[in-house]
């Protein structure tokens, strides 16, 4: 046991003086620095310092370049390199070989901190990564040129070693700003391979689709995506395409068939990926969700179709009145009833041709207002005498205002315009009889003006959309074009203020517009 314990002793302490196995073991410790886990300024400086002590340096440092201008310490160890060090006429020469001629180089320096230089470029492929450096105050004997084979051995897996963290922090940059362009597009992006099945996705894609990550990477694009047949071409052409590696790239619509089993109309982008070589690897899909531009276009036909019927009811009134009064030779009393069916005809003509020509001045930014001071009870009372003729026999009407002589800076008229749309709905989606109370309160610098009924009210799923043109809660309610609101909107807003509803259906609704009392802000 003593002789064994002796001889593991002797083999022990026989390493440190083998030179060559001491300096292949330091080696090896130190290559196994770049190797390890922990945050790249540590590892350098922990790398540069074990080198300095086996070199008997007093101090050094590592600078990275990414040209030969701009240089910046990455790590260092031991004493400072101090500025008048840094002054000194040898640094440059020094400093030339090294970066110029991509050299190491040894120098004898003009300050007792560095009295003595040695370093090493380090290089990658031709392109300089950095230098390293290393010095000796004056008490130490100066670098010799055999102390140079160590560092440039060293030299190179320290450049590969910087240039592969480079790299990997551009890449990952890279990916970074990749992820989050795709994160935040809106439409759902797809990647598929040549057999079509799902390679990646965004989460816009998760968000339409309705389906998990887990769950999507068990599909193919066409287990999400279905079409008419009028455009199964298309859809055949990518299968194929992907398939035998043709580019191609189009644009259909189609249906996105959802994990809840819904189908939303969607706009798909086709395009096929190509390598570098021209090879196809695969297909991108970016699907657009239309439901709302789909809405859109229904609404619009419903309203050319409406708006169709509303002209023509009123004309064909007008018409056949006229054609009555023509016929026959009327006593004027008993033309009377029928002059006014005629003007209540003429009038609803009116608004709607306004409505439309308002509905133009919208889209096209052309609202002007002309703005006045006027008292805010003044102008209710007139918008309410303005529907006198319409609602005083079925409606009772109050208008309530505080404080009573008020002022608002607006545009009256079309202020006038908003409570006539206002007062007119809360008449038209009311039963007779019914209580239609307007409220006008100055708080602060706002001036809120409520407009409810006791009328039939709207479902609390209407009421998000209630503003959007054309929209209009059951096409076969009463006559409409499902403009007023818009316009009412619009014109509020473009006051400064806003417009807000609050409703319980089969009790009424109260419409709210608050309003700048000083004029718009
Ligand atoms: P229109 O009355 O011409 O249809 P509007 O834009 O003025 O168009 O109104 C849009 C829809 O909002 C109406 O079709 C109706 O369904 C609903 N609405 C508006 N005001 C009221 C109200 N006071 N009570 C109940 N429903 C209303």
């Amino acid at each position: 046991m003593v002789s064994s314990g002796v001889r593991s002793d002797e083999a022990r302490i026989s390493l440190p003086n083998n030179p060559g196995l001491r300096l292949i073991g330091f080696l090896h410790g130190l290559f196994g620095l770049l190797g390890s886990s922990g945050e790249l300024p540590q590892i350098l400086s922990r790398f540069l310092g074990d080198l300095g002590e086996y070199l008997q340096a007093e101090g050094g440092f590592l600078l990275a370049t990414t040209d030969p201008t701009n240089l910046r310490l990455l790590a260092e160890f031991g004493a400072p390199f101090t500025e008048e060090a840094h002054d000194q006429r040898a640094i440059s020469a020094f400093y030339d070989e090294l970066i110029r001629k991509q050299r190491p180089a040894l120098a004898d320096g003009d300050t007792p901190e560095a009295r003595s230089l040695i370093g090493v470029p380090l290089v990658t492929e031709k392109r300089l990564i950095g230098v390293v450096v290393f010095f000796r105050h004056d008490r130490l004997p100066a670098f010799v040129a055999e102390d140079i084979p160590l560092l440039s051995v060293v030299a190179q897996p320290l450049a590969i070693h910087l240039e592969n963290v480079d790299h990997a922090r551009v890449t990952s940059a890279r990916r970074a700003e990749l992820e989050a362009i795709l994160s935040s597009m809106e439409d759902g992006l797809l990647v598929v391979d040549q057999m079509g099945e799902v390679l990646s996705f965004n989460h816009s894609l998760e968000r339409l689709s309705r389906y998990s990550a887990a769950e999507l990477y068990g599909l193919s694009w066409e287990d999400l995506l279905s079409t008419a047949s009028r455009h199964f071409e298309t859809f055949k052409s990518f299968t194929r395409a992907l398939r035998d590696g043709q580019e191609f790239s189009a644009r259909c619509p189609g249906s996105l068939k959802t994990n809840d089993d819904q189908e939303i109309p969607v706009s798909v982008n086709f395009n096929t990926i190509v390598e570098d070589k021209g090879t196809i690897t695969g297909g991108v899909l970016s699907i657009r969700d239309v439901t709302l531009e789909t809405q859109v276009d229904r609404m619009k036909d419903e309203f050319i179709a409406n708006v169709s019927h509303e002209l023509k009811t009123p004309i064909t009134t007008i018409s056949g009145f006229l054609q009555m009064m023509i016929s026959r030779d009327m006593p004027r009393a008993e033309m009377f009833p029928l002059l006014e069916v005629l003007k209540g005809e003429t009038d609803r003509l009116h608004r709607l041709i306004n409505d439309l020509l308002e509905l133009s001045k919208i889209q096209a930014g052309r609202i002007r207002l002309s703005l006045r001071k006027f008292q805010l009870e003044g102008l209710l009372k007139k918008s309410s005498r303005a529907l006198r003729v319409r609602h005083e026999e079925t409606h009772r009407l109050s208008i309530d205002v505080t404080p009573v002589r008020g002022m608002i800076l607006a545009d009256p008229d079309r202020l006038t315009q908003v409570m006539v749309n206002l007062i007119s709905n809360a008449v038209k989606y009311s039963p007779e009889g019914g209580m239609v109370a307007i409220k006008a309160v100055r708080q602060g610098d706002w001036w809120s003006i409520a407009v409810s009924d006791e009328g039939i009210g709207i479902p609390p799923e209407a009421l998000a959309q209630l503003f959007t043109r054309f929209y209009r809660v059951n096409e076969n309610q009463t006559a409409g074009s499902g403009l007023g609101l818009f316009i009412t909107k619009e014109i509020v807003e473009r006051h400064g203020g806003r417009l807000e509803v609050e409703s319980v259906e089969g009790k009424g609704s109260t419409f709210t517009v608050y309003l700048p009392a000083r004029g718009p802000l």
